[in-house]
């Protein structure tokens, strides 16, 4: 074992005897979301859009807190279990998306966030999302692009606007792409932390798709 991967093994049991992992839902000292508590968390309606897929109902205390702890507590590793779930959930899509392309790899792109919030942040969640995803696929099967879709314009939250039209005009027109070249022909999966009327993960998908992506989905923690 390399010295750096040990001390990090280190301190990772160092940090669980000081601050035990407690389940957001049931408080039980386990993994940062149990199994049990999975499983009684209320799926999200299918879309009739079927281009965008959520699997939990954002209404639900568990998800909403684990989402909140995600993006504004510096949960990080919470976006690894997301991302798990996100998987897990969605397997059924994934291995049928895995048969039209043998042999090449999926990109996965995580929603950007402008450059404004990351300052403030410090982080995209979606990113780490995207990260505990891509890792139970393994290599062969995604390849996670985090720098292909850009935010170039600040827009309001999506969930402040109740109007369905100007939540779409919100973010029409805000993302860029970077080495179009690189996405035609290509299989994409987007992914994003919770989407509400669909509009932000749908104009991701038109960029992609006017580049030359071949087929792009969106896969969403909530709805
Ligand atoms: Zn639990």
């Amino acid at each position: 074992m390399n010295p750096s991967k040990y001390n990090k093994k280190m301190i990772i049991y160092l940090l669980d005897i000081l601050f035990p992992t407690k389940c957001l839902g049931c408080g039980a000292k386990s993994e940062i979301l149990c199994e049990k508590c999975v499983q009684m968390i209320r799926p999200a309606e299918r879309e009739t859009e079927e281009k965008i897929i959520a699997v939990f109902d954002y209404r639900d205390p568990v998800i909403k807190k684990a989402i909140w702890e995600l993006k504004y507590h510096h949960k990080r590793y919470l976006g690894d279990r997301l991302g798990e779930l996100l998987y897990e959930y969605l397997m059924e899509e994934i291995s049928e998306m895995k048969t039209t392309v043998p042999g090449r790899s999926i990109y996965v792109v995580p929603v950007p966030v402008s450059n404004k919030k990351m300052k403030k942040r410090g982080y995209n969640q979606s990113l780490y999302i995207a990260k505990g995803f891509c890792s139970c696929g393994g290599k062969e099967i995604f390849e996670l692009k985090n720098k292909i879709i850009w935010k170039s314009k600040e827009t309001l939250p999506q969930a402040k606007i109740t109007n369905r039209k100007r939540r779409l005009e919100n973010v029409r027109g805000v993302f860029d792409i970077k080495n179009s070249e690189c996405v035609k022909g290509r299989t994409i999966i987007v992914i994003d932390d919770v989407t509400t009327t669909g509009g932000t993960i749908s104009e991701i998908i038109k960029v992609l798709k006017k580049a030359g992506a071949k087929r792009v989905v969106g896969f969403a923690v909530a709805h």
